[in-house]
């Protein structure tokens, strides 16, 4: 399975070069606790983290 790079700068998971967010090309192969949004507005779990749309994202990214 090919690993995944996080967005260092959203979280967001992405399977490229480039965030399909943010559109950001400071990505990183180190990161850590994927977890899945599907609903920002009534996730707490998005509300902690600031994000506010829908997807994959890095519980952790160094
Ligand atoms: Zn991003």
């Amino acid at each position: 399975m090919v690993r995944e790079y996080a967005c260092r700068k959203c979280k967001s998971l992405a399977s490229g070069k480039l965030c399909p967010a943010c559109n950001s090309t400071d990505l990183s192969k180190d990161w850590a606790g994927l977890i899945i949004i599907l609903d920002p507005e009534k996730s707490e779990v998005a509300k902690s983290l600031g994000i506010s749309k829908s997807g994959r994202y890095a519980l952790r990214v160094s």
